[in-house]
């Protein structure tokens, strides 16, 4: 496939993933605060699990506890962020490619970085 080709259809599918949401969900158990809870005891039967999010919010880690339905909407919305930074990485990679195969062509039996993804 011709570079402007695919540069255009990963454009094609960037418009066409809606919102995204940075970060990941994952399963937590927590304890509490009061004391003589059994998440104390010894061994500690631990609150949740609980749906979480985690993301880094200006280098901070950000943890928000949602509910089952919250993380069910939301799970779509991280995969589409995760899709978005993939195709990113694809268009910056086109780009890199060109320019190495017109500038600096990579040298015979060199090694060489797979940079197409399927
Ligand atoms: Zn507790």
């Amino acid at each position: 496939m011709r570079t402007d080709d695919r540069r255009r259809q990963i454009l094609a599918e960037i418009k066409a993933l809606g919102p995204v949401l940075p970060g990941s969900l994952v399963e937590r158990s927590t304890r509490c605060q009061r004391t003589g809870c059994h998440c104390h005891a010894n061994p500690p039967q631990l609150h949740g699990p609980y749906a979480t999010w985690m993301h880094q919010e200006r280098g901070r880690q950000v943890t928000k506890t949602l509910t089952h339905e919250q993380a069910e909407r939301l799970r779509p919305l991280i995969a589409a962020d995760r899709r978005l930074r993939e195709l990113i990485r694809e268009l910056e990679d086109l780009t890199v490619k060109e320019l190495n195969a017109k500038d600096e062509p990579v040298p015979k039996g060199g090694k060489k970085t797979r940079l197409t993804r399927e």
